[in-house]
């Protein structure tokens, strides 16, 4: 009788919890370097394992999301906002069924690539590199796990599964790859955009970038104070706004189960190869994904191309293209091992992963040294 409910092994586990269309661990392609099975962790948890041990995973902490570390420390960083993405996923691929430890795995990776200082960092270094193939921090979190970090004498890179490098590979080339994402690639994408959407709010008003009335007037905000006020709370303005934001997510991950699951549940896929030759797509739908479009364009006018922000982002810029050429003129200081790759990648290349590596203190630390 016991045996019947033990599941010790993964598959077990799997088998009895996961969805059919769900990706099962005994599934997997494997990694570019074999590698024995682990006696008890499955092939994505030690994914997931590897990414959280990596020295840029660590990194993201000292990684800009939106506000600088000179803005306070109530904000997000990258790391933080990582963790939220990980989070609401495991939440949303646990409703559904779908492999949680690949969810993790995918969410904790999935912006590992991030340069310093965010999105302006990135345009920085796609303008630097522009002649020699650009830059996206999608594909640099490739670079990451195929070449730059090291766990193996033997070879290089985090030998991750075919599944999680796929799913990062979808994010680097949305259209023309011809792979249809994963499930459990497509909830890490919906649980990013909710969760970005809602911290950069959070971080707003606490920052005084936009303030509650101007807040209000979106179709987000009234959806998410209707439900507030349905709970008939008496709420104080902190708890007011932590209310506001903890909805944001609630009802979009309440709409997105809404819809998926009866989908899901009709489709009757029955493996995850229905998943990659079908077009659908988990995400918010209806009046609540309109009202999220109008929440994303009024972050990105009033909170992302706020002056004080506009500002940042220009220094930032100036900053990344003067160390780059600094570099590029000079490459004795770089590292041993980014000395090395130029005769792999080109001058240009090992130079701009190098700069895309750092932290934004390591990157004002080297600015100020070699470029000042
Ligand atoms: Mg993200």
């Amino acid at each position: 009788m016991a045996k019947q409910h033990a599941l010790q092994t993964t598959d077990e586990r799997e088998r009895a919890l996961l969805a059919a269309y769900a990706m099962f661990s005994s599934q997997s392609r494997g990694r570019r370097y074999e590698e024995p099975d682990h006696p008890y962790r499955s092939a994505f948890q030690r994914d997931r394992d590897r990414i959280v041990h990596s020295a840029a995973y660590r990194r993201l902490s000292g990684k800009m999301q939106v506000f600088t570390g000179d803005m306070g420390d109530y904000h997000r960083t990258r790391l933080t906002h990582t963790q939220e993405v990980a989070s609401i996923a495991r939440t949303m691929g646990r409703a559904l069924r779908l492999n949680e430890d690949l969810v993790e795995a995918l969410a904790l990776f999935h912006d590992i690539g991030h340069p310093p200082f965010g999105h302006a960092g990135e345009d920085a270094l796609a303008e630097c590199l522009a002649e020699n193939g650009g830059f996206s921090h999608n594909q640099y979190a490739l670079t990451l796990a195929e070449e730059l970090e090291t766990r193996h004498q033997s070879f290089h890179g985090l030998n991750l599964t075919r599944e999680v490098l796929e799913g990062q590979a979808t994010r680097v080339d949305k259209q023309s790859s011809g792979i249809q994402p994963l499930l459990e690639a497509q909830v890490v994408e919906a649980a990013d955009s909710m969760t970005y959407d809602a911290h950069d709010v959070d971080d707003a008003l606490k920052l005084g970038l936009v303030t509650l009335e101007e807040v209000h007037e979106q179709d987000m905000i009234r959806i998410c104070v209707e439900i507030i006020n349905q709970r008939g709370l008496n709420l104080g303005p902190s708890e007011y706004i932590r209310a506001l934001i903890h909805t944001m997510v609630d009802c979009q991950v309440t709409n997105v189960l809404e819809n998926a699951g009866p989908f899901l549940e009709q489709a009757a896929w029955i493996s995850h190869d229905d998943v990659r030759q079908s077009d659908y797509r988990i995400g918010t739908v209806g009046e609540l994904a309109e009202a999220k479009r109008a929440m994303e364009a009024f972050l990105y006018e009033r909170v992302y191309r706020h002056p004080e922000l506009i500002k940042t982002r220009e220094r930032a810029q100036s900053q990344i293209h003067a160390l780059f050429d600094t570099f590029v003129a000079n490459p004795d200081p770089l590292p041993e091992r980014f000395k090395d790759r130029i005769d792999v990648v080109g001058l240009h290349r090992s130079v701009g992963d190098y700069i895309a590596g750092m932290t934004d203190r390591f990157f004002e630390q080297q600015f100020i040294g070699f470029v000042v």
